[in-house]
């Protein structure tokens, strides 16, 4: 490679909605970095269509929640419906709420489009002097160095090829990851569950939604209807195999727009395609994901089926649980050890995730069989079971990290359920959310978690407080004491955190940056002398090698059960569209 053009602390290659938000978090943690992006601008097409809740939770932190919602669909439109053809006879429904009652988190899910997700968060990355975005950049080779990754980058329109000297590289560039086939990490879980079609369409379809909003209609006669802007614009969903193990056959703009018609049931349907993509709905994770100076996320880790909507969610948050990491292990704050735990917390999670969204689109095509079997009280089973696709709160906000940035408390946590969420701040998972009022009025526990480490504890927390006065300068970590109670720092109106976060008088729980809980020491301030200093050095990865650690937890995340099962079935790369 030539002279070094420029340096930068961290590359991230792939501009969609996961290397994106990886530029936000780290600029949010004043980490400089360069995004490139092959393609001039952002995705042309629609592809995920639900923002889940704790997505929506970092997108409130980062400023772009309004934005967000400025682009979504009303809260009416949270069902699925399967109908014989969307003008045609409604054969089942099921309803889901948003969470807007339940008061488990500052916000709610919502229904928005990922053309409309990555416009708004390129639009606000663009305004970060520490991100740098280069679009129609493409990175074409790099290598692994002593001290990072040194990068070849080429212009789309000129041709003309650069070098970039990055300390760190995270590959955000998608399902058919060009840095994790060269790196040689396999893929493990089923490859090609199906082919898929995507065909995004301008029609006027509301004079048979208006009546019954749907977030997505199944006509059992024809193809799956996505909303997209909920009038005029929609996305056709359709199984597009082959039959015979060859590749699936491309289609003609006239047979995208015979589909369609046939999904709504009006053969003289005006239809204009703006674009259409074919691609591969599998269900797998990466072996690793990382190696030396190289992260992978989002869809390079991680490829799942779009039923049940996590696939853009998890690669989100896979940026947030490695912005601040880099960004700690960057300012020296912490060993650079506790970038391993990235894979260690991430991969269940993904895991998980990818084999429940598999078992989603299994059970849709069960019901779709028992249609065409004729199986009436089969199809309302089938769609009644649908429950636990589209109500995943507990799945979008229970998940818990288990590694060596957590400490086990022994306590029991709730189990693990995809449809609901038992708030409860056992170690390794979200913290709960509640209501806080301070001095600048009310705002969400949640606030409170963003760029310092934060030890909770009532007021007036004095022991807490001498114990992080004299652990401090040691670590120089700016862990920040937070005391709650009519003399702390904030009121608790509800008067129920000490109870939510399983906390006798005098306990503290300490939160790490991406709003984890780290540690729970739950009885009284007579411990804080002790605990606190071992607990520093083990969770900042400080601690001198081969000295005592405290115990991790056991391996607790999402029902790893199912984690399991992808690794078990067969193996997806996705050859995704823009
Ligand atoms: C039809 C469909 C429906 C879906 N529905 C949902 C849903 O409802 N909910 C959900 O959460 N997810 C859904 N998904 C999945 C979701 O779209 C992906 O998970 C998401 O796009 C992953 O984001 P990413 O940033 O990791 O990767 P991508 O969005 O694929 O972005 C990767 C980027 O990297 C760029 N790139 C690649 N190689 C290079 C290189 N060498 N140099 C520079 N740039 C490069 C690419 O151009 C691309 O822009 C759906 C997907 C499809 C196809």
């Amino acid at each position: 490679m030539g002279a070094f053009m420029r340096t930068t602390p961290v590359l991230i290659v792939g501009g969609g909605p996961t290397g994106l938000s990886m530029a936000i978090v780290l600029a949010r943690h004043g980490v400089r970095s360069l995004l490139v992006e092959r393609h001039a601008t952002t995705t042309d097409h629609p592809k995920a269509r639900a923002v889940n809740v704790r997505t929506m939770e970092l997108f409130r932190q980062w400023g772009v929640e309004d934005a967000v919602c400025d682009g979504a669909l009303s809260q009416d439109f949270l069902r699925f419906i399967w109908c014989k053809t969307l003008a045609g006879e409604e054969i089942a429904r099921i309803e889901t709420s948003d969470g807007r009652r339940d008061g488990k988190s500052p916000t709610v899910r919502r229904i928005v489009s990922q053309d409309v997700v990555e416009q708004t968060l390129h639009q606000h990355a663009s305004t970060l002097p520490a991100a740098k975005l280069e679009f129609s950049t493409e990175l074409r080779s790099f290598r692994e160095t002593r001290d990072g990754v040194d990068a070849e980058l080429v212009d789309a329109a000129s041709g003309k090829t650069r070098t970039c000297r990055a300390r760190y590289m995270v590959a955000a560039d998608g399902a058919s990851s060009f840095v994790r086939r060269r790196l040689g990490i396999a893929m493990n879980g089923p490859a090609a569950l199906s082919h898929q079609m995507s065909v995004y369409f301008r029609a006027d379809l509301t004079p048979w939604t208006a009546q019954r909003p749907a977030d997505i209609y199944y006509c059992t006669e024809g193809d799956w209807i996505g909303v997209v802007n909920g009038t005029t614009r929609w996305l056709c969903i359709a199984r597009h195999d082959a039959g015979n193990g060859g590749p699936p056959p491309v289609s003609t703009t006239e047979e995208y727009v015979a589909r369609i018609r046939r999904s709504v049931g009006i053969p003289d349907l005006p239809v204009e395609v703006i674009n259409a993509t074919l691609w591969k709905m599998g269900a797998q994770a990466a072996a690793r994901f990382r190696s030396g100076p190289v992260f992978l996320a989002g869809d390079a880790a991680h490829v799942m089926a779009p039923t049940g909507g996590f696939g853009m969610n998890t690669g989100i948050q896979d940026a947030h649980n490695l912005g601040w990491k880099l960004a700690a292990v960057l300012a020296g704050e912490t060993g650079p050890a506790l970038l391993d735990t990235y894979e260690a917390e991430r991969k269940p999670v993904a895991e998980s995730n990818a084999a429940w969204s598999a078992g989603n689109a299994r059970r849709i095509w069960g019901i779709q069989e028992s249609v065409e079997a004729g199986e009436r009280e089969a199809v309302q089973a089938g769609a009644r079971e649908q429950v636990d696709h589209i109500s995943s709160a507990g799945r979008a906000l229970g998940f818990r990290y288990a590694s060596s940035a957590v400490i086990a408390d022994g306590a029991p946590a709730p189990a693990f359920s995809t449809q609901t969420y038992l708030p409860a701040a056992s170690p390794g998972a979200r913290a709960p959310h509640t209501w806080l009022v301070g001095k600048r009025g009310r705002l969400s526990i949640l606030d409170l978690f963003e760029r310092d480490w934060v030890l909770l504890t009532g007021s007036p927390g004095d022991s807490w407080r001498a114990a992080l006065e004299r652990v401090e300068p040691a670590l120089r970590a700016g862990v920040r004491l937070v005391t709650i109670g009519s003399e702390g720092d904030f009121e608790d109106p509800t008067g129920n955190w000490r109870e939510l976060y399983g906390l006798e008088r005098g306990g503290a729980v300490l939160v790490r940056p991406d709003g984890h809980v780290a540690w729970r020491g739950p009885t009284g301030d007579a411990r804080a002398g002790g605990a606190l200093d071992d607990v520093l050095a083990s969770v900042l990865h400080r601690r001198p090698a081969g000295a005592h650690a405290p115990d991790m937890p056991a391996p607790v995340s999402p029902d790893v059960g199912a984690a399991a099962a992808i690794r078990e079935r067969a193996p997806a790369s996705a050859a995704r569209g823009r």
